[in-house]
Formats: C-alpha cells, sequence, structure tokens
C-alpha cells in the first residue's frame, strides 16, 4: 500500500504516521526527518537544505525528489510506505506520479487531515521530540506519563526542532497555502483523496485513518 499523509505542519503527520506504520506494514518516509538528519550529519544535501528549513521555506524539489527517488528503492520499501510531508509541490506530485509508474506501483489513498489554522501555532509551538528515541510529545496535549522521561525508552533528553518557533510558522503556513494545498484538486480529481478531520483528538485522527486504511485493504 502506499499512502500520503498530507496537511499543513502541526496538522498530526509525524505523529500519526509513527502510530500507524507498524499496525499497517508501511515505512514512514519523512522528508523533514531526513532532511534534518542530513543537516545533523552535515552531508552536502544538508548543507544546502539548512537555511530554507531554519526560514521555514521549501528546499528545492530537486534535492527532496532526489532524496524520495533513492529511499523507495531499498528493500524495506517493497511492502509499502506511508509518505509525510512529500510531495509538496505539483512538481514533487509529477515527479512522484513518474517515479510509482516507471515501478509499476499505484498510489492508493491520499489522506488529507484538515485542521484550523489557529490550532496550528500552539501545536508546533508545544511540541518537542525525545532525544533519543524520536518519540513526539507536547506540552499540553501530549505530556510523558513521568515528568521529563521518555514513555517509550526511558530517556529524559528531548529536543525542540529548530524551526519550532513563532517566526517561521508563519512563513511554513504559508509555503502550505500556496504550494501544497493546490494538490488536493490534483488528487481528487485522480480519486484517491480521502478527508478526515485532524481537529480530533490523536486517537479519534487515528482511528479515521485506519478506517480509510482499512476500506483500501
Ligand atoms: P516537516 O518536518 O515536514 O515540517 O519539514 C521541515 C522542513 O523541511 C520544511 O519546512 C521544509 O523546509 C523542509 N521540507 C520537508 N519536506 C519537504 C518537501 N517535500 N519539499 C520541500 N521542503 C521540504
Amino acid at each position: 500500500m502506499i499512502v500520503i499523509l498530507l496537511g499543513p505542519p502541526g496538522a498530526g503527520k509525524g505523529t500519526q504516521a509513527q502510530k500507524i506504520q507498524t499496525a499497517h506494514g508501511l515505512v514512514q518516509l519523512s522528508t523533514g526527518d531526513m532532511l534534518r538528519a542530513a543537516v545533523a550529519a552535515g552531508t552536502e544535501v544538508g548543507k544546502k537544505a539548512k537555511d530554507f528549513m531554519e526560514a521555514g521555506k521549501l528546499v528545492t524539489d530537486e534535492i527532496v525528489v532526489g532524496i524520495i527517488a533513492d529511499r523507495i528503492e531499498e528493500d524495506d520499501c517493497k511492502q509499502g510506505f506511508l509518505l509525510d510531508g512529500f510531495p509538496r509541490t505539483a512538481q514533487q506530485a509529477e515527479a512522484l506520479d513518474n517515479m510509482l509508474n516507471h515501478k509499476n506501483l499505484n498510489l492508493d489513498a491520499v489522506i488529507e487531515m484538515k485542521v484550523d489554522d489557529e490550532a496550528l501555532v500552539d501545536r508546533i509551538t508545544g511540541r518537542y521530540t525525545c532525544a533519543n528515541c524520536n518519540q513526539g510529545y507536547h506540552e499540553v496535549n501530549l505530556k510523558p506519563k513521568v515528568d521529563g522521561v521518555c514513555d517509550n525508552c526511558g530517556s529524559t533528553n528531548f529536543n525542540r526542532r529548530a524551526d519550532d518557533n513563532r517566526e517561521t510558522v508563519s512563513s511554513r503556513l504559508e509555503s502550505y497555502h500556496a504550494q501544497t494545498a493546490p494538490l488536493l484538486p490534483y488528487y481528487e480529481t485522480k480519486g484517491v483523496l480521502k478527508t478526515i478531520d485532524g481537529m480530533a483528538d490523536i486517537d479519534g485522527v487515528t482511528s479515521q485513518i485506519n478506517d480509510v486504511l482499512g476500506s483500501l485493504a
């Protein structure tokens, strides 16, 4: 199964992808995670992407298309994958269509997570992750069971993303509305778009996604 999670920054794509990937045997492919790893490792891709990311701007299509094209050739993607944060522009969507056609694969669903813009700022500025296992948390909506200790691995070290601040959020939302939202009619025409209510609580969103994936299986 090949599925895209589409929604604005802070809609919960990463949180949901982590929760559903194991249950459905899909590999989460997050271009944001891959780019952050490249920046941290100081690779050529990371050096090119860093300034765009810190300013809340999209990195070039060429870079992200190259990353995804390489990644879907790996063995673990044979069982299916869940795209989180890709595609984000018309050129990326076309490049993905070409890659899938070339491999004789079909896109099964594009799940739009619909969230009000006003909710996104609080979601983004309050979120952080475990520095060891990358489990996501939020200051208000999703605290660890024991304060300061990761539920998943017990680590006491946490990270915040450099771009999760008020200044870059508005730029990231602008990019979403100008460049990514126009993909919704594109996928609707293809008959693969499924829209869910991303304002529901985390488990409520997961259950809507499970319903969509269940209807495809
Ligand atoms: P995310 O973790 O998906 O919010 O992505 C973080 C940042 O990485 C974005 O604000 C962009 O700068 C960059 N990025 C991630 N995915 C893409 C993409 N598909 N196209 C362009 N830039 C991307």
